[in-house]
């Protein structure tokens, strides 16, 4: 499975990646979190697609947040 995520950290959330992570992945298992329960993964450029896939396969609503694109 994923490391948790732990506030301060900019390392990409996959297990035994060490990129800096360029995305939040937020998503929310709907069947066991209430709306108003996101949880956030971190992700570097080139596991975002793989964090997309993984939750979107499952049907939990998932959205990519940059972390750099403050004017975005
Ligand atoms: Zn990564």
């Amino acid at each position: 499975m994923f490391s948790e995520f732990l506030a301060g950290s900019t390392r990409c959330s996959r297990t035994s990646c060490q990129e800096s992570a360029a995305w939040e992945i937020v998503w929310r298992n709907p069947k066991i979190h209430g709306p108003e329960r996101e949880k956030i993964w971190l992700s570097c450029p080139d596991h975002k697609v793989f964090f997309e896939g993984y939750l979107g396969q499952r049907g939990f609503p998932v959205r990519a947040v940059a972390l750099s694109g403050e004017g975005a």
